[in-house]
């Protein structure tokens, strides 16, 4: 039997993250055998709320923001961050949750997935109006969130300080303390050692492990960084501490190259609070060309759709480890998995920031903290297992990474879907 997918199917490729994933979904539930009733309840998100969040500008005048918060489900609580992005639309926010489910489905986390989005430029917001704005959007959403409900984290252009504002506005609302409503704070108000750097060092640990996998030395393998923020800017950290040659960065404004290797403790230095370094450095490319430059391994770490039917025939690396979530798109795959470049995908490559997530949650609901050693050495563990039960899917199914992926992702939530009487 054939799932097939309607939605979207009518949108440009480079737009269309929700058909993708519908389309990756159905095919990989074919593969596994699940029946369309399974696929009916997993392809779409189970709520969605749109907001409009009205803030009082600094200029004494009142605009609107219009926000999402979208829970995915079939295993709950929900879990997923929040984004402050121009390019926020309802759509990208539901495949984002789909993402964060399969993530969570893989990584073993007793968690659906769950994604939110204010449509803003936070670089042209005050601190005052971003908290402003921060505060009103869990005004609006609270209703459907909260430690066993659905709990947010950062995502792009969300950091601690954000997360904190959300913190406090959650329990005023509630009138209690709850630390376990959001993940990603400070540490000082419950939040967790490792998380910040947590996406980051899952990259790493997915770049060492599809690199032993395939039998090439990390030490060798020349890297190009696509998106210098949190992330980013982490997987260049550890990958230059430990000695692996990274040859290339790139941010929104450009692209820095040079095949002898960056300084990128320098980078790291005079990159500002947005993850942005070309502006103040030598850069000598865009940041599209940047994507195309020789390297071994190509690690895109900014925003979706960076890798699509139209350049994917220029890229030059031989492997990609995904740090963001969506950069490549089902076509690019093809052609890419076509020439033997091996993909690993975002939902188990950067899913080392929700799982440190997990473990802040877990330290809140039972008021016990763990240094950072221990929260390191669970993440290790967790995605090591993960990596290898995706690679392991692969083989044994003839499939490329991507869709071995959505197939551990999918079978648990597909079970989880027909022992609560769903399907
Ligand atoms: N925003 C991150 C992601 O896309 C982390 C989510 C979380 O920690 O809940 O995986």
């Amino acid at each position: 039997m054939t799932i097939t997918v309607q939605n979207g199917q009518a949108k440009a490729e480079q737009e269309d993250e929700l058909g993708d994933t519908q389309a990756v979904i159905a095919a990989a539930m074919d593969r596994l055998g699940f029946d369309s009733g399974v696929f009916e309840i997993l392809k779409e998100p189970m709520r969605s709320l749109k907001v409009r969040i009205p803030v009082r500008m600094d200029d004494g005048n009142v605009r609107v923001f219009t926000g999402y918060r979208i829970q995915h489900t079939a295993l709950g609580p929900t879990k997923g961050g929040i984004r402050f992005h121009p390019s926020v639309s309802e759509d990208e926010v539901k495949a984002l949750s789909i993402w964060m489910s399969l993530k969570c489905s893989i990584l073993g986390l007793p968690f659906g997935g769950s994604k939110g989005g204010i449509a803003c430029d936070p670089r042209a917001l005050s601190p005052r109006e971003l908290e402003s704005l921060s505060r009103g959007y869990v005004r609006a959403i609270s209703q459907m969130a909260g430690p066993a409900k659905d709990i947010p984290a950062p995502d792009v252009y969300t950091n601690p300080q954000i997360m904190a504002w959300m913190y406090d506005e959650y329990n005023r609302i509630r009138e209690s303390h709850t630390p376990g409503f959001i993940t990603g704070k400070p540490r000082i108000l419950g939040g967790s050692n490792g998380r910040e750097s947590a996406t980051g060092r899952g990259v790493v640990i997915a770049a060492r492990e599809i690199a032993a996998y395939l039998n090439r030395d990390l030490l060798d393998l020349r890297v190009i960084i696509h998106g210098f923020g949190n992330v980013g800017g982490e997987v260049a950290k550890l990958l230059h501490a430990r000695g692996v040659k990274v040859v290339g960065v790139g941010d929104l404004f450009g692209g820095i190259y040079d095949p002898r290797g960056l300084p990128v403790t320098e980078l790291l230095e005079k990159r500002d609070a947005f993850g942005n370094v070309t502006d103040r450095f030598r850069a000598n490319l865009t940041n599209r060309e940047i994507l195309e430059q020789e390297c071994d391994m190509l690690i895109p770490a900014s925003i979706e759709h960076q890798i699509t039917s139209e350049n994917a025939h220029r890229i030059r690396a031989s492997i990609i480890v995904e740090a963001a979530n969506g950069p490549t798109t089902l076509e690019a795959t093809r052609m890419l998995t076509d020439r033997g470049v091996v993909i690993v995908p975002d939902i188990v490559a950067n899913a080392g920031g929700v799982t440190a997530s997990y473990f802040e949650w877990v330290q809140n609901n039972q008021g016990l903290y763990w240094t950072e050693e221990e929260v390191n050495a669970r993440l290790e563990t967790r995605m090591v297992e993960s990596l290898h039960a995706v690679f392991r899917m692969a083989q044994k199914h003839g499939v490329h990474m991507r869709m071995a992926a959505y197939m551990v992702g999918i079978e648990n939530l597909a079970h989880a879907v027909k022992l609560r009487g769903w399907a």
